[in-house]
């Protein structure tokens, strides 16, 4: 483990680099009015730091590129799936695993073979493509995060908890037959990268026996969530990150994964089965016509090469503590300067509090997505808006869901930016901050009717 001195910096060095084209001030406002004032519009090419997701931007290690060089492109039986396999059951237990292209194609592939039309599945707070999967399955999605994770401004050390009274009234109220399965998200993405404590995974585990009820795991973060389980959790100080996570995933019964973000890969995912051999079967029938055969689920032998070295590379408590220290470290700079965030700081970003930040420009005005725009326009910095412009409408009344948590969301990719660059970006808020009076609200100019978000175009209101 690191000590005080070797802490200081990346526990990496650089071996490739990729330069970084740095646009003027007056280009950016160019830019982002070009964009619609929708960062998604933007071309990465003029993005400066981009903070855009973690999802698929971690930068590989040597180890990683040199496995993908080993690909054994064999349509079936590649000897990469293998490996995944056996990475796979060492790292989490479980004897049965399916790749998928990423994190959605497992959700695709698992849902429809575990909802029956009108079902509940309840979650600390669901993805929103796992949401959409559930839907589209023709199931209900439903959180049950603690109330804690709400309050952005006290510390709370596992904001990702299920409220496990809640749920249980609710199992009650509904009838456990209207349950299809319990789904822990670890780290909990939505409510700010903010870890599940293994007590309260193993409550889940026991309300979900007690009322017969299946249980699984949505593991995109999982060894991020392993490492706060053993900095903040009673008894997992000298557990090994591997211990952790083994016990965590013992709890389940298997996992959906998007290999893009703790597997370290720029793409991939899975499905991991403990040891339920007929769901494993009807998994396997499902995944060939919808991802691609059973031995690669649309990914190449050397995608899945690079996804097991990942998986066992994430383990590296050198790395979790840099990376989660490399996050609180630019959350604390914001906290310092007195800029609302979610805290504590979670494992994949910094969640900034809009409404707090911007409290003079109404929710419906999108004052995260000001702060996205006003921190381009400072920096080539590209946030994203994780608020009102997410949220959308209510499918019936049409009325814009005004969200309790309206983020800016900083993502920081795994690997790929230094401490320097933390610096600017704290910096840069800092100087949004100062002038945040000024600033005003904006409007959809165009809004597509669903995931409106990514495409929408929006004017600043005068
Ligand atoms: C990213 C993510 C997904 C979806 O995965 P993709 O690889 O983007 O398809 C599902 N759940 C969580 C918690 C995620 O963060």
């Amino acid at each position: 483990m690191l000590d005080d001195l070797t802490r200081m910096a990346e526990p990496y060095r650089i071996k490739m680099v990729e330069p970084l084209k740095i646009l003027s001030r007056e280009e950016r406002i160019e830019k982002i009015k070009e964009a619609g004032y929708n960062p998604f519009m933007l071309k990465s090419e003029d993005v400066y730091i981009d903070l855009l997701t973690d999802s698929g931007t971690s930068a590989m290690s040597d180890y990683q590129w040199a496995g993908m060089m080993l690909g054994d492109e064999a349509y079936a039986g590649s000897r990469n799936y293998i490996h995944l396999c056996e990475v796979v059951k060492d790292v989490f237990g479980y004897n049965y695993t399916v790749p998928t292209h990423q994190g959605r194609g497992a959700e695709k592939v698992l849902f429809p073979l575990l909802i029956k039309k009108g079902q509940y599945v309840l979650g600390n707070m669901h993805f929103d493509t796992t949401k959409a999967h559930i839907e589209l399955a023709g199931g209900i999605a439903k959180n049950f995060v603690i109330k804690e994770a709400e309050d952005t401004e006290n510390y709370h050390p596992f904001k990702g908890n299920f409220d496990i009274e809640r749920m249980e009234a609710f199992i009650k109220e509904v009838g456990p037959e209207n349950v299809a399965f319990i789904l822990a998200t670890v780290t909990c993405n939505s409510a700010g990268g903010q870890p599940v404590s293994m007590e309260n995974i193993k409550e889940v585990k026991k309300v979900a026996d007690k009322y017969g009820i299946r249980f699984f795991i949505d593991a995109a973060r999982f060894a991020e969530n392993a490492y706060f389980i053993k900095e903040r959790e009673k008894g997992y100080e000298n557990k090994t990150i591997k211990e952790i996570v083994r016990e965590m995933f013992s709890y389940a019964e298997g996992f959906t994964m998007s290999a893009k973000k703790d597997a370290l890969v720029n793409i991939g995912g899975m499905i991991a089965i403990k040891d339920d051999e007929e769901l494993y079967k009807k998994v396997q029938q499902m995944v060939v016509p919808m991802e691609g055969f059973v031995t690669y689920g649309g990914l190449a032998g050397r995608d899945m090469e690079a996804m097991a070295r990942g998986l066992e590379e994430v383990l590296d408590e050198n790395y979790l503590y840099w990376r989660v220290n490399q996050v609180k470290y630019l959350g604390d700079k914001l906290r310092e300067a007195g800029i609302p965030i979610q805290y504590p700081t979670g494992g994949h970003a910094v969640f900034i509090d809009g409404k707090k930040f911007l409290p003079h420009i109404p929710q419906t005005q999108y004052p995260s997505q000001v702060i996205c725009v006003e921190l381009y326009i400072e920096a080539g910095i590209r946030a994203v808006e994780v608020g009102t412009l997410l949220a959308g409408r209510d499918p019936i009344t049409k009325e814009e869901i005004l969200p309790a948590m309206d983020f800016v969301r900083l993502t920081i990719p795994r690997r790929v930016y230094t401490n320097s660059h933390m610096d600017v970006i704290a910096e840069a808020v800092k100087r949004v901050y100062a002038r945040r009076e000024s600033l005003k609200g904006l409007r959809l100019v165009y809004e597509p009717p669903v995931l409106r978000h990514f495409l929408a175009r929006l004017e600043p209101v005068e």
